[in-house]
């Protein structure tokens, strides 16, 4: 099964992308923390993507669908994944795919989760993200067991810089011009459905199972 989870920042992407990885034996690829990776490991590609990052900008399309290409053909090729943030515009979403037509392949599905603006404000103010695995919180609705440590593997949580109000206007701004754009693009293939995203954690994840169940 292949797949990709879209919505705004903050929709709950993420979160969603990690319950599916541990109920269905699959790949979850986030072009967002593969940038954080390769910025904390000092890579050049990682230190130059955050320079794009921390403002709410999106990294260059040649870029990343250049690490998108990278992981989906390294090791072996993956039979099974959820791409989350990738693609975010329209060349990004032609460029996947060629690349899945040159590996024989296709995209069974879009998850699209919907939330509102004001939602999708107080949940970037309060997601908190652990440095060292990635995994994220939010100091109201999935705060950490211990103040400030992640329960995964004890690393420091923080806000990331793009997080912050400035950042994420400009963000959800990029969404509406850029990526909003391509729910037509799937939609004309047949292939999107929507998610109601502002439900609890559970009630978002019982939705999303109905639909691969169906895929
Ligand atoms: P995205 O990957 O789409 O940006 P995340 O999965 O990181 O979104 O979620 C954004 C923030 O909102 C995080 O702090 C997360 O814990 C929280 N969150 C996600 N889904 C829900 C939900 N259904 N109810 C309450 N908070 C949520
Ligand atoms: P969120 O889920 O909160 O929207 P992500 O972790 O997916 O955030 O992405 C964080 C940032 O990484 C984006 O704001 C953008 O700068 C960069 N990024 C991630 N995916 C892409 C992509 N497909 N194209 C361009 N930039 C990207
Ligand atoms: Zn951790």
């Amino acid at each position: 099964m292949k797949f990709l989870i879209m919505g705004p920042p903050g929709a709950g992407k993420g979160s969603q992308a990690a319950r599916i990885k541990n109920h269905l034996d699959i790949t979850s690829i986030s072009t967002g923390q593969m940038f954080r990776d390769a910025y904390k490991a000092g890579d050049p590609i990682g230190i130059k993507a955050m320079t794009y990052i921390e403002d709410g900008n999106l990294v260059d399309d040649k870029t990343t669908n250049n690490i998108v290409w990278q992981r989906l053909t390294s090791d072996e090729q993956l039979e099974n994944f959820i791409l989350d943030g990738y693609p975010r515009t329209v060349n990004q979403a032609k460029a996947l795919d060629d690349m899945l037509d040159k590996l024989d392949t296709k995209l069974d599905g879009v998850l699209n989760i919907l939330i509102s603006e004001d939602v999708l404000f107080e949940r970037m103010e309060q997601r908190r993200v652990c440095k060292d695995c990635g995994a994220t919180y939010h100091l109201t609705f999935k705060p950490p067991i211990k103040e400030g440590v992640c329960d995964v593997c004890g690393g420091a949580l923080y806000q990331r810089q793009d997080d912050k109000h400035e950042s994420v206007k400009n963000r959800l701004e990029i969404y509406k011009n850029k990526t909003k754009p391509l729910l037509d693009y799937y939609d004309k293939k047949g292939i999107l459905y929507n998610i109601n995203g502002m439900q609890s954690f559970e009630n978002v994840h019982e939705d999303i199972m109905l639909v691969l169940e169906d895929l």
